[in-house]
Parts: structure tokens; sequence; C-alpha cells
């Protein structure tokens, strides 16, 4: 670790150079690289913790450069998997670091798998379903997590110890489908910017154990011009930390296909583990349409079905209106 890059934190006293020391040694996961997982990488890229594990099931698209910082016109066009996009350019930014991109759907089977080396896990998804699924496997492996979430102008965030109060005790249950979504309701990249850097804040709190960790909701909006901190109870009867009862951890699923934040495509997950040999099937795809892939991607279209399929055998199908279509072209063209 070269301490001259470090200079003007260090000076910092309340973090000085035992803390950049923690830092260094340190793991993060952060669980979605978006428009609160760019700037959280980019924030702890920077500041020199030492490991950043960056996991992302998606791909860079145009609509995503106004908010998701570490991203540019190249990876929108090459449709460059966000994962490896944030890690090549932050590679760029900091050398000394270990970055590890991992391009998957964080689900009940594989999350624990992913953040259990972590110090600390931050969230930079975009659906509750995920922040439920981090609670509990955080809850039940003893790492402390970073809930971040914006919509619009407004975003909350808050830390949750292993102890608790955990975000089970803020909200008690999953809200049903159609609720708003960054598509639906649109997000400013300043209420993005706010949220991700507290987040990144408690994610060096936490490391370095130099200050208390935020463990209120912080309730923002930069269009109302508001600003609070609300208290947050344990909630003795919580089925997570009060009761230690994990509702969707390690709950076995079958292949299962998610509608991706509001816009007209589904990803399809097998069920089973695989792995493709993308040469393999661009040869098997090249009557039926162009193909093309990369190291990370295959890319198809006949005109009629488009999609990008991973190496895990996951694949986004694009331009489809429901599951029952997306799971059809998957069965025709994939069929794992
Ligand atoms: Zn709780």
């Amino acid at each position: 670790m070269n301490p001259g890059r470090y200079s003007r934190q260090t000076a910092f006293a309340r973090l000085g150079k035992a803390g950049q020391q923690k830092l260094f040694a340190a793991r993060a996961v952060i669980i979605g690289v978006g428009a609160l997982g760019t700037v959280i990488a980019n924030n702890l890229c920077r500041a020199g913790v030492g490991h950043l594990r960056l996991i992302d099931r998606d791909y860079v698209e145009l609509n995503n450069l106004q908010r998701q910082v570490l991203f540019d016109e190249d990876d929108a066009a090459k449709e460059t998997p966000k994962a490896i996009a944030a890690a090549e350019h932050l590679s760029k930014i900091n050398s000394e670091i270990a970055l590890e991109p991992v391009i998957a759907d964080v689900n009940s089977s594989n999350i624990e798998e992913l953040i259990k080396d972590a110090d600390v896990a931050l969230d930079g998804s975009d659906n509750m379903e995920i922040r439920f699924l981090i609670n509990e496997a955080c809850h039940k492996l003893r790492i402390p997590w970073v809930y971040g979430g914006v919509l619009g102008s407004a975003g909350n965030c808050m830390t949750v110890l292993p102890g608790g109060p955990c975000f089970r005790c803020f909200v008690p249950d999953i809200p049903a489908p159609g609720y708003p979504t960054c598509s639906s309701a649109g997000v400013l990249n300043m209420a993005a910017g706010i949220i991700a850097s507290m987040e990144s804040a408690e994610a060096v709190k936490i490391i370095t154990g130099s200050a208390e960790p935020n463990c209120q909701v912080f309730v923002l909006d930069v269009w109302n011009n508001t600003a609070e901190y609300v208290l947050l109870q344990k909630d003795p009867d919580c089925p997570v930390c009060g009761r230690g009862e994990y509702e969707l951890l390690g709950r076995l699923r079958e292949s299962y296909t998610t509608s991706l934040c509001g816009r007209d495509e589904y990803q399809v997950v097998p069920g089973r583990k695989t792995r493709i040999d993308f040469s393999e099937f661009e040869a098997k795809l090249r009557n039926a349409g162009n193909v093309s892939h990369t190291k990370f991607m295959l890319s198809f279209s006949d005109g009629r079905i488009e999609f990008n399929l991973f190496a895990d055998g996951r694949a986004i199908i694009k331009n489809v209106k429901d599951e029952r279509t997306a799971r059809s072209a998957y069965a025709e063209y994939i069929g794992l």
C-alpha cells in the first residue's frame, strides 16, 4: 500500500493510519452495481478498501449513464456486464486493491457463499426481495450490512448490525408486486449519490471501528428539502432478529424468471448449476439468427427473439411482455 495515496484521508485524525490499515485489510461485498453500487464502489475503491466483490446480474444500457457513474457510452454500446465494466474502470483508479467482479443473480441458494467472508455487505440493489434476503443472510452469518434505497428525489439508508434492529423491523413485509420502481417513478442521480455516499461512510465506520454506525433510518428528499433520522426500535417479534427464523434463505429454487425493473425484459435462471461454452452455443445458433459472444456474454437476435446469455446459464430475454413468452424463448433457443 502506498501511504501517499491516502494522505488526505489519514490526515482525518479519527480515521488515521491505523484506520487505513484496517481498510486495506478489509473485504466489502457490493450487491448490485447500479445507481447506488457504482457510487459505493467508486468511494470504497478510492478510500482503499483492499478487496471489493462487485456482484451484478445485468449489463450496461444507455439509460444507466444518467446515474451509474462508473459506466460510459462505450460500455453501453458493447452491453458490457456491469460487474465487469465497473471492475475495469476501478482498476485504473486503484491498482493496489483486489477487484472481484461476479456476474450473477443473487438468490436464496447462492447469497451465503457470496457474502460469507465479507467484513461488510452493501445494498446496491433495486428491489425489496433481495433486501429481505440480504437481511436474513447477514443475520445468520453475523455480518454487518448497510441498506440503501432511492426512488424519485428521495432515499433511505441505515446500518444493520448482527444484534438488530434489522431491516425487517423497519419493513415487516415484502410489498406486493406493483410497488413503484425506478423505471416507473424515475430516480435522480443526486439522491442516489448522497445515499450511496452515506452507505460508503457506514462501511468505513464499520470496518475501522472509529465511529458509531448509524442504525436509525436516514430519510432524505432533495426536492422537498427534507432530511431526518427516524429512530428504529428492535421489534421483539421480528421473525429475523427477534426469533432467528429465515423464511427466504436456503429455500431451494427451481428454474425461475424475474422481470427486470419495469423493462420489457425478463431474466430466466436455470434450476441447476451449469457453465456455458459460448463458442459451442454460437455454432449451434449460427443458422437461427445473428449471434456473437464476448468472454462474458453471448448475444442473439433473430429479428423476433433477442437475448443475452451469461456463462452461468442465465439469460435476459428482451422485448417480451410476459414471463411465459420469455420462458418459451429460453426453452426454444437455450433449453437448459
Ligand atoms: Zn428485526
